[in-house]
């Protein structure tokens, strides 16, 4: 995925329209009110599959331009993620401009409700960085437009457990690729980012026989992890060059770059952090060239979205966890592209996602 554009102009202005035109974007919508001091953009990248649904992303951006970068990088991402995982959806994003901890009111997020609400299901959101479940509570007091509810009020939950296991299914069917049965028992298995899904993660590959090590900045979820699953603690340095079968991001993203990938000596790449990769094609590449299986990361981690995407259509944890399972063939789907056109598994995953989006574009083109 080529990045977004706006280098044409000088520092203090951009060309949205070239930024929009090189992504292919279809709407942007800029949402602005006084009395609360919303400042948000709504990026909606592609609705040929279905209504646009990403998270809102309230974050303190130092130029607008990086805001309404975010909004469009986020937003193609998600037309892929939702493309990919099969789902009947588009992709889009928006993002509050403002510090979440000091700027945030019932007020604001009931405000940018109401231009959800104004897009007629267009947009569906849900919550991200710096905002919350109780956030999107009082977004739904505006508009029916929102998922990533809690429980209580009939909407799934933390979607982390389902995540987690899209993910124990990704490294399965890699496991399958690189060795020929996806039993895990007595593999080794590297997880970066003991946090929500990291967690849950830990736990099926446990259950599985799996020898596994952990890293993370959190001291005390390691001890806990040393305690309840066996464990092996290590530095986060250290983790990179494990020899061990799989490893597992699960914390942040740009984990494989320049100075990581030499380092690695595992066979397989499988893991829930987003945009793992720093650099799609050329990292990419090199991991092919390495002879390491790269599970995609918008494909190994759509459990979440599938988990709310369940919660629009009406909830059923099973149901959303039957079609997590999915991941699995996908992975194997993906490879096998890969390995037939010579090029690197993100790149394979990028066009099994437009090559859906083409095709429904073509059964949508009769009545
Ligand atoms: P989380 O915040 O609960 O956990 C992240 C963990 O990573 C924490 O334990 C944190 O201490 C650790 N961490 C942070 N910085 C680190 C560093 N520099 N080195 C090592 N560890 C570090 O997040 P999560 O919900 O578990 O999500 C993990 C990843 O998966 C993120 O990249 C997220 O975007 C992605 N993801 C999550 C979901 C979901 O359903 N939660 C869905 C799709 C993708």
């Amino acid at each position: 995925m080529a990045d977004v554009q706006f280098e044409t102009k000088p520092a203090t202005q951009f060309d949205l329209f070239a930024g929009l035109e090189s992504t292919n974007h279809e709407q942007i919508v800029f949402c602005q009110d006084n009395a609360t001091g919303l400042k948000a953009i709504i990026a909606i990248h592609n609705t040929v599959l279905g209504p646009g649904l990403g998270g809102t992303r309230m974050w303190y951006y130092e130029h607008e331009k990086d805001a309404v970068r975010d909004a469009l990088r986020l937003s193609r991402g998600m037309t892929y993620k939702a493309a990919v995982a099969g789902l009947n959806l588009g992709g889009a994003k928006a993002v509050i401009i403002g510090d979440p901890k000091t700027q945030k009111s019932e007020a604001l997020m009931r405000k940018f409700g109401r231009f959800v609400n104004n897009l007629n299901g267009k947009y569906i959101t849900a919550e991200d960085v710096g905002t919350t479940t109780k956030d999107m509570e009082y977004v739904q007091m505006e508009t029916d437009h929102v998922v990533g509810l809690p429980e209580s009020m009939g909407g799934g939950g933390d979607p982390s457990p389902v995540t987690a296991y899209g993910t124990y299914m990704g490294i399965k069917a890699s496991a399958k690729i690189a060795y020929g049965t996806d039993s895990l028992e007595g593999k080794s298995v590297a997880v970066l980012g003991i946090g929500k899904v990291g967690w849950h993660l830990l736990e099926y590959l446990h259950k599985e026989g799996v020898k596994l090590y952990v890293a993370d900045i959190n001291q005390d979820i390691l001890a806990k992890a040393a305690n309840e699953f066996g464990a092996i603690v290590v530095s986060i340095d250290d983790m990179i060059g494990l020899d061990v079968d799989v490893f597992a991001p699960c914390a942040l993203g740009g984990i494989l770059n320049e100075n990581t990938i030499s380092k690695l000596k595992c066979q397989i790449i499988a893991g829930a952090a987003n945009n793992q990769l720093e650099d799609e094609k050329v990292h990419g590449d090199k991991l092919k060239e390495m002879g390491i299986i790269y599970a995609p990361d918008f494909v190994i981690n759509s459990g979440g979205l599938i988990n709310v995407y369940s919660e629009y259509t009406g909830y059923v944890r099973e149901r959303a966890l039957a079609q997590t399972e999915n991941i699995y063939q996908t992975i194997l789907d993906i490879n096998k592209m890969a390995v037939d056109h010579n090029i690197n598994n993100q790149i394979a995953a990028i066009k099994h996602a437009e090559k859906r989006i083409n095709d429904m574009m073509l059964v949508k083109s009769t009545y």
